[in-house]
């Protein structure tokens, strides 16, 4: 994958009105990106970690000056971090559900506890 995250580098460098800014979800530095980057998950420059660019609100694919090949990829990528919310909302699921049932035995030996009483 290509390397989107060079622009996020310095801090330096002059904020575009056409740049996203958002707080890595992981250490919560501020990311700056060039828009063509909505969509797309980069390496946070500070702690390494994944970060999803959010797009920005009211944005159309359509308002991006790409060809085809870069919307392909935008495509592909927007797919693949779809695929990859899929696997976590299973894997919450299935968390929950696993929390339930611990807290289904936790309030028996409560009820148990009281009506020993
Ligand atoms: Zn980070």
């Amino acid at each position: 994958m290509a390397n989107i995250n060079d622009t996020t580098e310095s801090h330096e460098t002059e904020i575009l009105d056409t740049d996203i800014e958002f707080a890595c979800p992981h250490c919560g530095e501020n990311l700056v990106i060039d828009y063509r980057g909505a969509g797309l998950e980069i390496k946070c420059t500070k702690c390494g970690g994944s970060a999803l660019v959010p797009i920005p609100d009211g944005m159309k694919l359509a308002d991006l000056d790409l060809d085809k090949g870069e919307i392909l990829m935008q495509l592909f990528a927007t797919r693949r971090n779809y695929m990859r919310a899929e696997l976590e909302i299973q894997k919450l699921k299935a968390c929950l559900k696993q929390m339930k049932e611990t807290l289904a035995v936790m309030q028996e030996v409560v009820a148990e506890g009281i009506s020993e009483k």
